[in-house]
């Protein structure tokens, strides 16, 4: 979506791609993921380039920006795009639907594993978004969250069993007031410096919510 910047890794660019004016959203244009955007010259580059939308702008792909991220991930080869999150602990990947099992041939597959335990050392996430599914990555597997909109986030949450902890994903939009107790129970800096009470009514608040959602 971009012109080659200094801070691209050396030898990559845009080149011939266009591959995120497909694969990605763009809620200015009210464009959804998969189809080619309307102002795409694809495998050229972009009609209005001057006055592209912010979104355009400010996106770089990981294949770009990441020197650790392999050649093989090229995106016009892959028909893959990497979106790291602005806070850099959310990886999407991103997978066009005419090659949608990509993302397991190696490989990929391999990488994609390989991020998922650096991610879950880290507090963070991994993500395929195949088709209009969002597939989370895990070190011991993934799981089919199903569509989740843009302007929905997907919450881990640590529950304790019997000798290990188990972690689930709960979609919420980003407009219920759940989501804040949830980041709290998520956030392990957050939740040392809450008060004992704050972390009880967030747990109450939690559960109640969940059980409305069973419903
Ligand atoms: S997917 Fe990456 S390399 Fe391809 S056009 Fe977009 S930003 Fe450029
Ligand atoms: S406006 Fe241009 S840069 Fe943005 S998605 Fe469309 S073609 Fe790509």
């Amino acid at each position: 979506m971009d012109e080659p910047v200094s801070d691209y890794v050396a030898g990559r660019s845009c080149a011939s791609c266009t591959m995120c004016c497909k694969l990605l959203s763009i809620e200015a244009l009210n464009k959804p993921c998969l189809q080619w955007c309307t102002h795409c010259d694809i495998g050229a580059g972009c009609k209005i380039y001057q006055e592209r939308p912010t979104e355009c702008r400010a996106f770089t792909c990981g294949y770009l920006a990441e020197a650790g991220i392999g050649e093989h991930w090229k995106p016009v080869k892959s028909k893959m795009v990497i979106s790291r999150a602005t806070n850099g602990n959310r990886i999407v990947v991103y997978v066009d639907a005419d090659r949608s099992d990509a993302w397991r041939k190696e490989p990929y597959y391999s990488d994609l594993k390989s991020w998922s335990r650096t991610a879950a050392q880290n507090q963070g996430q991994l993500f395929v978004s195949q088709g209009r599914d969002m597939i989370v990555i895990t070190p011991d597997g993934e799981t089919n969250l199903g569509p989740v909109r843009d302007d929905q986030v997907v919450v881990a949450r640590r529950r304790r069993r019997t000798g290990y902890a188990e972690i689930d994903h709960i979609v919420v939009d980003q407009s219920d007031p759940i989501l804040a107790q949830l980041q709290l129970l998520q956030d392990a800096e957050a939740a040392k410096k809450a008060t004992p009470g704050a972390l009880a009514e967030a747990k109450r608040e939690v559960e109640a919510w969940l059980a409305s959602q069973d419903k």
